[in-house]
């Protein structure tokens, strides 16, 4: 017996999960690191955009969503323009914040801040890091 491989079937529902959310095709980007060289949040991250994009390619879930990565993601769209094949890296991030946020995951919990640094953070930087620099 024949057996028929395709995208479709070596999709997994956490990339099907990542397109339907971000809209964009995920196996467009071909690993040429435009992205990455220009990200100006990139000294902070754990895992760089670009192999943020080919981790979620090969389903790693979880080693996507625990990064710190697509939170650190200013948004700031410098990916999106330097992308060759149009890939929009800042709609996969917020997309990968969504899958976390919907599961009502804090990346933050209000409860583990000390109240001494309460008092002194900026009510701004609270919001940012309870529901995401991009909400
Ligand atoms: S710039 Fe675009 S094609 Fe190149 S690695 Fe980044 S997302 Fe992929
Ligand atoms: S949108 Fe995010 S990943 Fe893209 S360059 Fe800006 S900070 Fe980096």
């Amino acid at each position: 017996m024949r057996t028929e491989i395709s995208i479709q079937n070596l999709k997994s529902k956490f990339l099907d999960k990542v397109e339907e959310l971000s809209e964009e095709n995920i196996y467009t980007c071909y690993q040429c690191g435009k992205c990455s060289a220009g990200c100006p949040s990139i000294s902070e991250m754990d895992i760089s955009p670009c192999e943020i994009i080919r981790l979620v390619q090969l389903g790693q879930e979880k080693e996507v969503l625990d990064s710190k990565t697509i939170w650190i993601c200013a948004s700031c769209f410098t990916c999106v323009t330097r992308c060759p094949k149009g890939v929009d890296l800042a709609k996969v991030m917020e997309a990968l914040r969504q899958i976390t946020l919907r599961k009502n995951v804090d990346y933050v919990s209000p409860l583990s801040i000390p109240k001494e640094v309460l008092s002194q953070v900026p009510q701004i930087a609270l919001v940012s890091c309870l529901r995401k620099f991009s909400a």
